[in-house]
């Protein structure tokens, strides 16, 4: 196996299928020299490269774990180095990316297949994964007409051998779900601390003194990588956009009751979503790591 990235993601993976025993041998590859002596000192794999070419090469799957907007570049750089046959898959947050960046660029002899673990923190860098991260956790793959059957089996596999759940689903579809349910909430915790920030200071001090739950929930939120979600943005534009369209309308409507002191309007929208959050707990999509009777917490993992 070649993992090419090895921050959150990517040493998760490496720790998992070394707990596993899932691949004979783990190349690593990523971009600075520093971040790949971490990940040898951290032991995540059998060998340690700067290039993806020498990663890759021999490899049976290729798992591509870098920010989205390093995809082309990672894509060029391996390509002629893979073999015939070698499955190559992701673990990108946005799965038309990978069919528009790296698909093209690979040979006809290899197995493209895309995939996202909806897993994560807000933390990065090798230092930060851990092998349970995906226990628990849907994983979402994307085939196109043309995937090899075979190769989707064993990617769907590998996942499930981490630990996952596997929903297979079209790239595009994919793309709209997640524009709703993570994309959307991580544009918005930026704001809202954003909006913070820019307060006088007075005011400033008081909110970080008085971050009761709710924007200290933001503010955890928002502090996840700038660059892999500076990409997500960019790389799911069109989703985004959309659904920020539908939501900018649902705001209007709040603020209108808001400023017509229509209670009822807001009593029954609070409502509606409050059963949407009991919907949530019911999927066990709340804290999926726990049983399901354990008592829910404010402390929710992070997920992309
Ligand atoms: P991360 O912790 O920031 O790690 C990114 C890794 O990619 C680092 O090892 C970085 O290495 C490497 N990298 C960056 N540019 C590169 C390049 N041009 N060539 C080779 N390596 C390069 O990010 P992450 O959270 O693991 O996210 C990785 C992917 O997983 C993203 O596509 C993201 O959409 C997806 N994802 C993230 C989450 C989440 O919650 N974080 C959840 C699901 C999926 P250097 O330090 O050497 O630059």
């Amino acid at each position: 196996m070649a993992l090419v990235g090895i921050g959150l993601i990517g040493s998760s993976l490496a720790r998992a299928v070394r707990r596993e025993g899932l691949a004979g041998e783990v190349a690593i590859a990523t971009r600075r020299r520093e971040t790949l002596e971490m990940a040898r000192e951290l032991k995540l794999g059998d060998a340690y490269w700067l290039d993806p070419a020498e990663a890759v090469r021999g490899a049976d799957i290729v798992v591509i774990c870098t920010p989205l907007g390093a995809y082309r570049q990672v894509a060029e750089a391996m390509a002629p180095a893979l073999a015939p046959g070698a499955i190559v898959t992701d673990v990108g947050s946005v799965k038309s990316c990978f069919l528009k960046d790296v698909v093209p660029l690979l040979p006809g002899h290899v197995r493209p297949v895309a995939g996202h673990p909806v897993a994560g923190t807000e933390h990065s860098g090798p230092a930060a994964g851990f092998p349970e991260l995906f226990a628990g956790r849907w994983t979402i793959v994307t085939p196109t007409p043309e995937s090899d059957p075979d190769a989707v089996d064993k990617v769907a596999e590998l996942w499930r051998r981490v630990g996952s759940e596997v929903e297979f689903m079209e790239a595009r579809h994919h793309d709209q779900v997640l524009a709703i349910t993570s994309h959307l909430p991580h544009l918005i915790a930026y704001t809202i601390v954003g909006t913070a920030t820019d307060l006088e200071d007075d005011l400033k001090g008081e909110v970080i003194r008085f971050s009761a739950s709710g924007f200290r929930d933001f503010t955890r939120i928002a502090a996840s990588d700038p660059v892999m979600w500076r990409d997500v943005f960019l790389a799911n534009r069109e989703a985004v956009l959309d659904i920020l369209g539908r939501f900018d309308e649902d705001l209007t409507a709040l603020k209108r009751a808001i400023r017509r002191g229509d209670g009822q309007a807001l009593e029954d929208h609070f409502t509606r979503t409050r059963a949407i959050r009991r919907g949530v707990i019911d999927a066990r999509q709340d804290r999926p790591d726990l049983p399901p009777e354990t008592p829910e917490t404010d402390d929710d993992p992070e997920t992309a």
